[in-house]
């Protein structure tokens, strides 16, 4: 069992000797999952849509009947799109959670959300560092408040879908969590976090969810 930590802790994960072999970016396949925090940055930062990123560096795919998105791995290098010719991220400033957080994943338990080192593949040593300064997240506690409703929310619609045996409406569903989520961008000069909240608000009515789970 992996030691649970939280963003307070120092854990040996900073690789102090990184030469940018970009070995951490590539052949990942789908597994670079994007969360709405990630596509509205990105769409923000690269000044395009959902429709954008979907042609250029992000997949689509289905995990318990949703549809959701990832990082495009290159068909010809096997690399993420947006991995430098200097084997460096050429979106650092506004990478994706999941690249953050490497090589941490995170533990969700009882409501709370913690972390915990993997294996690497990072041919560099490690040093230690507080997790809250790798993640270079500006305001840690709201993103990970974000973090946590988001994957419960998630959670419990792909829990319901389970339960439908009508493919149709599961079809529905999922493109209306894709749409609500994804497609729909934030409206200019507004806020993610006030927006997100409401946006579960109104996904729970639509879908006929109870109103906090
Ligand atoms: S977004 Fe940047 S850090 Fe993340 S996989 Fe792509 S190149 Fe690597
Ligand atoms: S695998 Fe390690 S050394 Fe290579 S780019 Fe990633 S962090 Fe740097």
């Amino acid at each position: 069992m992996p030691i649970r930590l939280t963003s307070n802790d120092l854990a040996r994960i900073s690789c102090s000797s990184c030469e940018g072999c970009g070995e951490c970016c590539r052949g990942m396949d789908d597994t670079i999952h994007l969360d709405p925090y990630d596509i509205y940055l990105l769409c923000k930062n690269l000044d395009t849509d959902f429709e954008g990123l979907l042609r250029t560096s992000v997949g689509l795919h289905v995990d318990g009947g949703l549809v959701l998105p990832h990082l495009q791995m290159d068909k010809k290098t096997d690399a993420c799109t947006f991995l430098g010719p200097d084997g460096r991220c050429s979106i650092h400033a506004f990478r994706p959670g999941f690249c953050r957080l490497y090589p941490l994943g995170r533990v969700y338990e009882d409501g709370t959300l913690g972390y915990f080192v993997t294996d690497s593949i990072c041919p560099g040593g490690r040093s230690k560092v507080r997790i809250q300064k790798w993640l270079e997240v500006p305001d840690l506690p709201r993103y990970e408040s974000f973090v946590l409703i988001w994957h419960d929310f998630r959670k419990e619609v792909q829990k319901e879908l389970l339960s439908v045996s009508d493919g149709e409406l599961m079809q529905k569903t999922a493109l209306y969590i894709l749409d609500l989520f994804y497609a729909t961008p934030t409206a200019p000069g507004k806020d993610f976090y006030t927006a997100f909240p409401r946006r579960i608000k109104k996904a729970r009515k639509d879908l006929g969810l109870a109103s906090s789970s």
